[in-house]
């Protein structure tokens, strides 16, 4: 079983997603998958309540404020994501930390936001080519994780998705080896805190440059158990390509 997970970004307005629900076709990808979409806000309940949704085919928002409501513009809450038709939220990726300046603090605060209003987050956690450069993977990765890990210890699912900064969006993707180093320094940490049980449910992706091609490759590595879909995600075909891809 693998997780195939797309992340849309600020692309597909409600009109793009329902054309994408119309087209997607998942027939090529084993049952045994799990499948998720991340749109924009604007687009969730679009795509959560559309009748073209193959039923597959889960919904996740991008990014919740800490806050359940309040006088925050421009925002979206959990509860209100979760009313949207959401079953998981996206924390912590790299363009949220990277352009957005969020962080580590606030994504323990928006995981715990994601818990209240029982969505399952999926964290993401990845170094810059700077800290790779100066040896610092272990480091960097370790801290984002440690920083939620207090609210993530009881929760009834979560998932950790790997995405090196300097392979998002750059076609650069990490090597199997590399992606096995890394997952595997996540798992032996989770391990500590979940015991070896517990850390055997938390499913670890990969993300970076994901590709039909490179998914089977990159989903073979030991530690793997799925990957985050940036580009490649945004045309029904290429998803399902990946989704099918991975065996
Ligand atoms: C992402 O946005 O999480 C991502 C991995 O993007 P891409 O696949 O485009 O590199």
């Amino acid at each position: 079983m693998a997780v195939i997970a797309g992340n849309w970004k600020m692309h597909h307005g409600p009109a793009d997603a329902a054309a994408f629900l119309t087209e997607f076709d998942a027939t090529s990808v084993s049952a045994a998958h799990e499948l998720i979409v991340f749109p924009p806000s604007i687009s969730l309940y679009a795509v959560a309540s559309s009748p073209h949704r193959d039923p597959r085919l889960q919904v996740g928002v991008q990014n919740v404020h800490w806050e359940d409501a309040g006088a925050f513009t421009g925002e979206t809450s959990a509860p209100m994501a979760a009313g949207a038709g959401a079953t998981f939220s996206l924390i912590g990726h790299s363009e949220r930390r990277h352009v957005f300046g969020e962080s580590d603090e606030d994504t323990r605060r928006k995981v715990e936001a994601s818990l209240r209003a029982g969505l399952v987050p999926v964290l993401c956690v990845g170094e810059t080519l700077e800290e790779r450069q100066s040896g610092a993977v272990e480091r960097v990765i370790l801290r984002q994780l440690d920083a939620v890990l207090g609210a993530l210890r009881d929760a009834d699912r979560f998932l950790v998705a790997y995405e090196p900064v300097w392979a998002i969006g750059t076609g650069e993707t990490a090597t199997p080896a590399d992606a096995s180093s890394a997952h595997g320094t996540l798992r032996a940490r989770l391990e500590e805190v979940l015991g070896v049980a517990g850390a055997a449910t938390v499913p670890i992706l990969y993300g970076g440059s994901v590709k039909p091609g490179n998914a089977l490759e990159l989903m073979s590595s030991v530690d793997v158990d799925g990957v985050l879909v940036g580009g490649a995600s945004l045309e029904p075909t290429s998803f399902a390509e990946i989704g099918a891809a991975v065996g």
